[in-house]
C-alpha cells in the first residue's frame, strides 16, 4: 500500500451489505463513518461489528467515526411545501403560533435579530430578519424557493450557543457502548464545545477521540482553540459553504489543513469529492481535480459521502478516489528536489516549536522532545536514506507528530492496543502493526521492529531505520528517544 492519504467511507444503505464492505476495503478504505443523523442504532451497532468482523478478517485495522447530529435547527412539519416570492414577507414561529413557517426550537426564534439571514435547504432559499415580535419573527425574502417539512435551516449571522441535545446525548450513550474509534462532533463553535462534549463522553462512562467538523463561521473565527482542543479536525465543506461565502471555502481548506498540520492533528476533507459518482461511473473532471488539490494541500483523509452511503458505485468512488490521490502523490515526489519528503506537502518548518493546548506547561515539553525527536528521524531519512521510521506508541502521538512532517519513508507505529492501531489510521501515511504481547526493555523494542518489518515483508536486513519510543518503557514516558540503525536478519532456530 503505497498510498499515503487516508480514504474514508460513509457506510449507508448502499453499502452495509456484507460483500459490497468487504471490496470496500479490499478497494482501500482506511477509515469508515457512520451518520448518526441518519438511520439507526441497530443499524449502526450492526454495520460497527460487520466493520470489526471482516477487518479483523483481513488482517486491517479500521476505525469507525460516529458522527454526531449536533444542534441542528430545521423546518417542522409543514402541511404542504411553501414558495416564497422574492421580497415578500413571512412570519416563523413555533408549533401552534399561525405562522407562515413552523420552526421546531424556540432557541432558534429567540436566537435571531434583525438584518441576520436565515438559509433554508442548504442556502437555496434565503431570508432576512425584519423584526420580532410575540414570539414570532419577521423576514422578507431574499432568494426564492419553495421549502418543504423538516428542512435544514443556517444560521450565518447569530453565534449561537452550542447546546448537547437529547439525541446527541443518547447518540454519545451509544458511542461508548459499541466502542467507536472516534466521535465527530458537529457545529461546534469553539474550544468549549469539544469540552463539553468530552465531559459528556466521560459521564457516559467512555473516552473517544472527537473530530471537531469546522462548518461555521464561528469555529473558523477560532480555529486555533478548537485544533488545540480536538483530536482532530474535518473540513466539512457542505455546511461550511453555506456558513461562510461560498468561494471562502477553497482557502479555508488550506488554511485549516495547515493549521492541523502545525498542532499535529489529522485534517480530514469532506463533501462532494466525488459527487458525481452518486450516480456515474466516472467523476467530473473538475472533481477528479478537486480530490488531487485535497492532496497538494496536505490533507490526511479525504472523505466519501453520499457517494459511499448512497450512490449506485460505492466501491468504483473509492478506486477512483485511491488512483487520483496516488497519482497526485507520485507527482508531488517527482516536483521536489529533496527526494525523501514528499514534495510540496512537506511546508512545516521543522525548527518552529511545536503548537499544542498546554500553553508551556509540562506537557508542552514533553510534546517538544517528541516532535523534535521525530523531526530528527525525518530529517535523517533525508541525510541517511532511511528506508523506515518507526514509532513504538502507547497513544499514537509520536507517530502523528512524524507524519505531520510528510516523510517519503513509509511510518510503521507498533502497539500492543488494538484500538491505538485502528485510531491512528487517521493520521497521514501511519500504518499500525499490532504487538500480540508487552514489551518491557527498549533493547527488546529494536529487535521486535526488526523482527515485525521481516515477519510483514516490509523491510529486509540492511536496511537502515529510525525507532522512535519512550524510555523507560514501563513507565510510559512520551518519547524521547531515537535509535538510528540497520535491520538484523532475523537468527534461524
Ligand atoms: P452531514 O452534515 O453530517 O454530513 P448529511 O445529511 O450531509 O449530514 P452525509 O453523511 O454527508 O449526510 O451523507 C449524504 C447523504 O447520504 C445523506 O444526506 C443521506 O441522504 C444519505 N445517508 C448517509 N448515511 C445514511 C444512513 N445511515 N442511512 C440512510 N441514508 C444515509
Ligand atoms: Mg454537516
Ligand atoms: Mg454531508
Amino acid at each position: 500500500m503505497n498510498r499515503r492519504a487516508k480514504i474514508v467511507a460513509t457506510l449507508g444503505p448502499a453499502s452495509a451489505d456484507k460483500r459490497v464492505l468487504r471490496r470496500l476495503l479490499k478497494a482501500g478504505v482506511d477509515v469508515v463513518r457512520l451518520n448518526l443523523s441518519h438511520g439507526t442504532h441497530d443499524e449502526h451497532r450492526r454495520n460497527l461489528q460487520r466493520v470489526r468482523r471482516l477487518s479483523t478478517q483481513a488482517g486491517l485495522h479500521i476505525p469507525v467515526i460516529l458522527d454526531l447530529m449536533g444542534p441542528r435547527y430545521r423546518l417542522g412539519h409543514l402541511p404542504a411545501p411553501v414558495t416564497l416570492r422574492r421580497g415578500t414577507l413571512v412570519s416563523l414561529g413555533l408549533e401552534g403560533e399561525a405562522s407562515d413557517l413552523v420552526v421546531d426550537d424556540r432557541q432558534l426564534i429567540d436566537a435571531l435579530k434583525p438584518r441576520d439571514r436565515i438559509l433554508v435547504d442548504n442556502g437555496l432559499v434565503e431570508l432576512r430578519v425584519e423584526g420580532k415580535a410575540n414570539g414570532r419573527v419577521t423576514a422578507k425574502v431574499k432568494t426564492a424557493g419553495k421549502v418543504d417539512s423538516r428542512k435544514g435551516i443556517n444560521l450565518p449571522d447569530s453565534d449561537l450557543p452550542f447546546t448537547i441535545s437529547a439525541k446527541d446525548e443518547a447518540d454519545i450513550r451509544f458511542a461508548v457502548d459499541i466502542d467507536a474509534d472516534y466521535l465527530a462532533a458537529s457545529y461546534v463553535g469553539a474550544a468549549e464545545d469539544i469540552d463539553a462534549l468530552r465531559r459528556s463522553v466521560l459521564a457516559a462512562g467512555g473516552k473517544i477521540p472527537l473530530i471537531a467538523k469546522l462548518e461555521r463561521a464561528l469555529a473558523v473565527a477560532n480555529l486555533e482553540d478548537l485544533i488545540a482542543s480536538a483530536d482532530a479536525v474535518m473540513v466539512a465543506r457542505g455546511d461550511l459553504g453555506v456558513e461562510v461565502p461560498l468561494h471562502k471555502v477553497p482557502i479555508l481548506q488550506k488554511r485549516i489543513i495547515s493549521a492541523g498540520r502545525r498542532h499535529g492533528k489529522p485534517v480530514i476533507v469532506a463533501t462532494q469529492m466525488l459527487e458525481s459518482m452518486m450516480e456515474r461511473k466516472r467523476p467530473t473532471r473538475a472533481e477528479s481535480s478537486d480530490v488531487a488539490n485535497a492532496v497538494f494541500d496536505g490533507a490526511d483523509a479525504l472523505m466519501l459521502s453520499g457517494e459511499s452511503a448512497i450512490g449506485r458505485h460505492p466501491v468504483d468512488a473509492v478506486r477512483t478516489m485511491g488512483r487520483i490521490i496516488s497519482e497526485a502523490e507520485r507527482y508531488a515526489r517527482t516536483i521536489d528536489k529533496n527526494e525523501h519528503s514528499v514534495g510540496r506537502l512537506a511546508d512545516v518548518d521543522l525548527f518552529a516549536p511545536f503548537e499544542d493546548s498546554d500553553g508551556g506547561g509540562s506537557r508542552t515539553i514533553a510534546f517538544r522532545i517528541a516532535d523534535t525527536i521525530a523531526a530528527a528521524a525525518v530529517h535523517a531519512t533525508h541525510t541517511l536514506g532511511l528506508r523506515h521510521v518507526v514509532a513504538f506508541s502507547q497513544g499514537g502521538f509520536t507517530a502523528r507528530v512524524i507524519s505531520r512532517y510528510r516523510p517519503a519513508a513509509p511510518i510503521w507505529m507498533l502497539t500492543t492496543m488494538e484500538s491505538v492501531a485502528r485510531r491512528v489510521q487517521l493520521a497521514w501515511g501511519v500504518r499500525p502493526l499490532l504487538l500480540d504481547d508487552d514489551v518491557q526493555h527498549h533493547d527488546e523494542v529494536i529487535s521486535r521492529v526488526d523482527s515485525e518489518l521481516l515477519r510483514h515483508g516490509l523491510a529486509k536486513p540492511g536496511d537502515a531505520i529510525a525507532v522512535l519510543m519512550g524510555d523507560p518503557i514501563r513507565e510510559r514516558p512520551m518519547t524521547n528517544l531515537l535509535r538510528l540503525h540497520r535491520i538484523r536478519a532475523l537468527k534461524s532456530g
